[in-house]
């Protein structure tokens, strides 16, 4: 992967994946953390230039760590924030999510939109129990089948893509054998594919073909209109699922005296 040119081509756009204020608002119904009292300790983990960690910023008393591997990305993430009386919230750390300088036990709140493939589902969400206090919220939405079945040409794309792809039970299963207790899930729609991400990047594929006349760049430009006529062709087969779950104690079942 060359990061520079996904940087590039990524980082003028108001998200870097599917995704909507909306949907995030609505995962923050489901974690409940709006009746908590006193501010939380939230960390939004590969934020990107931060679609999700404003939202959470405007509606939650809450001190966010914005963590991305690129600091092109939080430097534009600050600067939103700034723009919209945000910043004394949310402070940035450039660092990879399998590296995380947390204390355990410490955070309210792991939020990770459309990042945690970057570590894989199951690695990820076994990592991140550690830094969340007992009873801490996870939320992450993850590549998801909507159908048990599927046409082929697409279970092949994905299944190589990103070999991690499953059902909503499936990933519901592993959150529970890695000591979560579920408390919401819910399809994105397709608006947050179509009108708030691949729309706006879309847009932008003449220009960054024209900073970059390069093989490679067309290369990656192919490879991102494969995946939109994709979706276009197969989208009622797969998408998001936002994932809400709690940090549970004790991962065996209580058994009877
Ligand atoms: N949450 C944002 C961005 C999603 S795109 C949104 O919904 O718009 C995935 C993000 O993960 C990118 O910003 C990318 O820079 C970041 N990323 C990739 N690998 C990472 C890693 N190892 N550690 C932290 N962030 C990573």
């Amino acid at each position: 992967m060359n990061w520079d040119l996904m940087i590039d081509l990524h980082k003028r756009n108001p998200r870097q994946g599917p995704g909507s204020a909306a949907q995030t608002r609505l995962a923050i119904d489901f974690s409940g953390l709006s009746s908590h009292v006193g501010t939380l300790k939230i960390a939004d983990i590969g934020c990107g230039t931060g679609a999700s960690t404003l939202v959470l910023a405007e509606s939650l008393n809450a001190e966010i760590t914005a963590v991305d591997l690129f600091s092109e990305f939080l430097d534009i993430l600050v600067a939103q924030a700034g723009k919209r009386g945000l910043g004394d919230r949310i402070g940035t750390l450039p660092c990879s999510m399998d590296d995380l300088p947390f204390e355990e036990a410490s955070l309210d709140a792991m939020w990770a939109e459309g990042s945690i493939y970057n570590m894989g589902f199951q690695r990820g969400i076994a990592y991140f129990r550690r830094f969340l206090k007992p009873g801490g919220v996870l939320a992450v939405s993850e590549m998801t089948w909507f159908t048990r079945e599927r046409p082929d040409e697409i279970d092949a794309y994905w299944t190589n893509e990103y070999p991690e792809i499953a059902t909503a039970s499936e990933k519901i299963g592993i959150l529970e054998e890695q000591g979560f207790a579920p408390v919401g899930y819910f399809p994105l729609p397709e608006n947050c594919w179509t009108d708030h991400y691949y729309a706006p990047l879309q847009s932008g594929f003449d220009a960054f073909l024209a900073r970059h006349g390069t093989a490679e760049a067309s290369s990656i430009i192919d490879s991102e209109r494969i995946e939109i006529a994709l979706y276009e062709r197969y989208r009622d087969y797969y998408g998001y699922g936002f994932y809400i779950a709690r940090r549970m104690e004790g991962r065996e079942p209580a058994r009877g005296r």
